[in-house]
């Protein structure tokens, strides 16, 4: 169904965590025919990459000092955003019971040493390939087409994780809608497809912000966003909206419609902190009823409750 060209096979990268270095460089040389491999030679050092640059695959060693492979697997493996890394052991245990364990730590597959490079080649391909295609399958469902940005799909898949997940830890979700400001009159005046570069360019510009790795921000309708925060207060949320708001007016988007003469967004934004008061349709027409106002109160701004 879907195109995989070798270009991008080959814009991949693999992290490979090995403490033996003779061992790592022999793995890098074998992989560097397939994509850019990069070395890291203990667990700790692989999470701390992997907290900066998310690697398609890890190549790990089982048998680490410190922290092993088989719990830097699992850890990989329980963290959101690696979660969908691939990880291929290098063991040299091959007997039953290190095998299961292998694949409780949660491992896409294992290589036996010595390495046979043709058979880590391949391996290392296949499980690039799936990983490409569940990234493309990602993309589609997840992603909204025009932007890039989360869509509507991944709200209401990820809202009541996410929920759960405050309530455990008894931390506040904060929520933004932005909406842009008088933007049927845009398109009238600059015509649908200037529209749709004008909704590209609000967009990047607002995911500017918001670098917390949990928060998301969602197109969640024509040229309406929601921003969601977790863990943070109305202070933190409503600051968020101003800068955002700041950071489209900057643009300098020309308008002629419109009053301020460019592209301007508006802003209802709200903070929840109790699972009673989670229900996503809630907080939405909460945060929808401060756009409104802000909206009457001559739009430029936000409304925070
Ligand atoms: P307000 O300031 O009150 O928000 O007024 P508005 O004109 O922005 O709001 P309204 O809801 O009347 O119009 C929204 C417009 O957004 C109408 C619609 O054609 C446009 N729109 C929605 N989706 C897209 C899109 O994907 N591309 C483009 N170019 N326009 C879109
Ligand atoms: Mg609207
Ligand atoms: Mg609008």
């Amino acid at each position: 169904m879907f195109q995989l060209s070798a270009k991008k096979l080959t814009s991949s990268n693999i992290l490979i965590v090995d403490d033996d270095e003779i061992s790592s460089t022999l793995i890098a040389t074998i992989l560097s025919e397939v994509c850019a491999c990069f070395t890291v030679s203990n667990a700790l050092d692989a999470l701390e990459y992997c907290h900066k640059t998310v690697p398609d695959l890890m190549v790990i060693d089982v048998n680490m000092p410190g922290m092993n492979g088989l719990t830097l697997c699992e850890k990989i493996k329980q963290n959101k955003a690696t979660e969908y890394v691939s990880v291929i052991f290098i063991t040299s245990n091959t007997d039953e019971d290190s095998q299961i364990s292998c694949w409780q730590a949660g491992c896409n597959d294992f290589v036996p040493k010595p390495v046979i490079a043709q058979t880590l080649v391949h391996r290392v391909k296949n499980q690039l390939l799936s990983k490409l295609r569940l990234d493309a399958i990602m993309k589609l469902t997840f992603r909204d087409s025009l932007t890039g940005l989360y869509n509507r799909n991944y709200l209401t898949q990820e809202y009541p994780i996410l929920a759960r997940q405050l309530t455990r830890a008894q931390q506040p979700l904060g929520l933004i809608i932005f909406d842009i400001d008088n933007f049927k009159q845009y398109n009238d005046t600059y015509g649908h497809l200037q529209g749709d570069s004008c909704l590209v360019r609000v967009a990047d510009a607002m995911n500017e912000f918001g670098r917390r790795a949990r928060d998301a921000l969602v197109r969640f309708g024509g040229e309406e966003f929601v921003a969601l925060l977790p863990n943070a207060s109305l202070a933190d949320t409503t600051r968020l909206a101003k800068q955002i708001i700041q950071a489209v007016f900057n643009l300098s988007i020309p308008h002629s419609s419109s009053p301020l003469g460019r592209v301007t967004l508006s802003a209802g934004a709200v903070s929840v902190q109790n699972f009673d008061q989670f229900v996503l349709d809630e907080v939405i027409e909460q945060a929808d009823i401060n756009l409104y106002d802000a909206k009457l109160e001559g739009k430029n701004q936000v409304v925070a409750s």
